[in-house]
């Protein structure tokens, strides 16, 4: 089987991906009810008995809020870095099977070569994923795919990461006038967002798309909006015309209500 991905949910409420690459079905992130990722998984025609792993960037809740309820499998290996794995634990009654890796450190799971590499991010040990697959065969074609939700700015590894994948995922997370005009959110709140160690704005985002020299992309997924202070248009709109490294591109909004992934 060639591999499919696809995003079942992502927005500040809830994120989640689902990897599928020959023989190996894992998510990336648990951001939503064990209840609700069962019925996404089932409409991917996943059953939760064929999940072989989870992969967890941060113990944010919109990203292992689901750990609680998967864990019920007690033989389903959660992969994380052991900060996350201490805070994420502090919260829960059962131990899942916590697989633990280093930041910075490649590890292989299954048929997935793994790479788990730092961003800057308001959380204990946050990272973004590189993962790669297959090879040289025609049933089991080369794919790479970068993970990289939550991250206040880029530096040169971050670049250097996300250059290599051919599925890009990343965050265009506000608009910094609609963040700016909100008010359900405190002024502290919005500082942390905007910060270093925050979410990456629309432009941000952009210019660090553009700053990547000989990008492999193939497909981007602009992820992690904000339902309040973003906007899928304007994010289409922002990026109308971006072309990477001029190949064929396709770049894709997901919609924080419906994870819809809507041509940009
Ligand atoms: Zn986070
Ligand atoms: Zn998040």
């Amino acid at each position: 089987m060639v591999a499919s991905f696809k995003i079942l949910a992502s927005s500040s409420s809830g994120n989640a991906g689902l990897l599928r690459t020959g023989e190996t079905t894992v998510l990336l992130d648990a951001g939503l009810s064990a209840r609700k990722l069962t019925g996404l998984l089932a409409e991917e025609e996943v059953d939760l008995g064929e999940l072989d792993a989870i992969f967890l960037t941060h113990e944010h809740a919109d990203h292992t809020v689901g750990i609680r309820g998967l864990s019920k499998r007690a033989d389903l290996p959660v992969f994380a870095n052991r900060d996350t794995a201490q805070a994420v634990q502090a919260s829960l009654s059962r131990r899942p099977n916590w697989q633990i890796f280093e930041t910075g450190r490649a590890f292989s799971f299954r048929n997935l070569r793994v790479h788990p590499f730092s961003v800057p991010h308001d959380a204990y040990d946050p990272v973004g994923f590189f993962i790669e697959w297959g090879g040289e065969d025609l049933f089991n074609p080369r794919g790479s795919l970068a993970w990289v939700t939550d991250l206040g700015h880029a530096p040169v590894l971050v670049r250097e990461k996300i250059s290599k994948a051919s599925i890009l995922v990343i965050e265009a997370n506000h608009c910094p006038d609609m963040l700016e005009r909100d008010t359900k959110r405190p002024w502290s709140l919005k500082q942390r967002i905007r910060g270093r160690h925050g979410h990456l704005s629309n432009g941000a985002t952009l210019e660090l798309l553009r700053s990547v020299e000989n990008p492999n992309w193939k497909e981007i997924y602009l992820v992690h909006l904000s339902k309040d202070c973003n906007d899928v248009n304007l994010v289409r709109d922002s990026f109308t015309g971006f072309s990477g490294n001029g190949g064929t591109l396709a770049t894709y909004v997901v919609d924080p209500t419906t994870a819809e992934a809507i041509p940009a």
